[in-house]
């Protein structure tokens, strides 16, 4: 059993990783490089606590417990003690393996450390440590609390026994995990995006309208949004580079990006976020 867990970065996706870690009764020490992130960071802990209780779905006594077990720095060091350490920094590749050789002097030897990266290779980021086989991808979903999906990510080099540790630590916090393969986009996206990416294609060719596609994926298929939709909520550049992620990966035309979405980012049609995608927000 994994009690005390170390989480790099305290923004979007290191703040819920932490809420969740800190709510199952691990502790929790968040490392961020500003303490403006870490402000941020704990008041939006705070926050998404405080609503649980709210809806009565933790008690006043649970939240502050939680938030006791929950601990702020900008000083690495204070990871030293941490069974488990998993960065969710700024997705940049050298800034991950320049965080993930600093980790690495700090740890325990028998540490295990994660990365949630979602686009970088996962065998390429254990490269640097110096137990590779105890390093492993932990994919969350966003908003963390509320998705119950973590997927997990083995490298090439990750161990049997990792593997089966970070498993049994996923249902610890309360995640349902899967196990992925490394490869460009894991599991989810690597199905989710050329979908979204598909029904650009049927807009752009006529096929049906941006109403008519979302609800037939909708009604026909029982998603909870249509791809267009769920495109726009993602952010239309985002989506643009991870296809470009896979047509390069891959090196297959069958990821192509639909030009339809080239020709929306260029414009800076992004979707929900510039107010403009493929519907038009207030
Ligand atoms: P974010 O911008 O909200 O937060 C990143 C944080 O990293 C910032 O607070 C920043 O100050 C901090 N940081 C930068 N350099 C650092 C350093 N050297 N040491 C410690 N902290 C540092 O980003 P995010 O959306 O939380 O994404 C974080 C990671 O999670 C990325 O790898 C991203 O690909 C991945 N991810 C994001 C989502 C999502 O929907 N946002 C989903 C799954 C995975």
């Amino acid at each position: 059993m994994i009690i005390g867990v170390g989480v790099i970065g305290a923004g979007t996706m290191g703040a819920g990783i932490a809420q969740i870690c800190a709510t199952t009764g691990v502790q929790v020490t968040m490392v961020d490089v500003s303490p403006a992130a870490i402000d941020r960071g704990q008041s939006a802990i705070a926050g998404s606590l405080e609503r649980l209780v709210s809806k009565e779905k933790l008690t006043a006594a649970q939240k502050a417990e939680a938030l006791a077990r929950l601990r702020a720095t900008t000083d690495y060091a204070e990871l030293a003690d941490a069974q488990l350490v998993i960065e969710a920094a700024t997705e940049s590749l050298e800034l991950k393996l320049r965080i993930l050789r600093q980790v690495d002097e700090i740890v325990a030897k028998d540490a295990i450390i994660a990365t949630n990266t979602s686009s970088l290779s996962i065998t390429q980021l254990a490269a640097v440590v110096s137990a590779p086989a105890r390093f492993i991808g932990m994919h969350f979903f966003n908003p963390v609390p509320m998705m119950a999906l973590v997927e997990l990510i083995r490298g090439l080099q990750t161990s049997d026994e990792t593997h089966a540790r970070v498993l049994a630590f996923a249902g610890q916090i309360g995640k349902t995990p899967i196990t992925a393969k490394n490869s460009p986009g894991f599991a989810v996206n690597r199905i989710l995006c050329p979908m979204i990416n598909e029904a650009v294609f049927a807009l752009q060719e006529g096929l049906a309208t941006a109403e008519d596609i979302d609800a037939g994926m909708k009604l026909g298929c029982n998603h909870p949004i249509g791809p267009l939709a769920l495109a726009d909520m993602i952010g239309l550049d985002t989506l643009l580079a991870i296809m470009q992620m896979f047509y390069e990966g891959f090196d297959d035309p069958k990821y192509r990006p639909a030009p339809l979405l080239k020709e929306m980012v260029a414009a800076g049609y992004l979707g929900r976020k510039s107010g403009r995608g493929f519907y038009a927000y207030a």
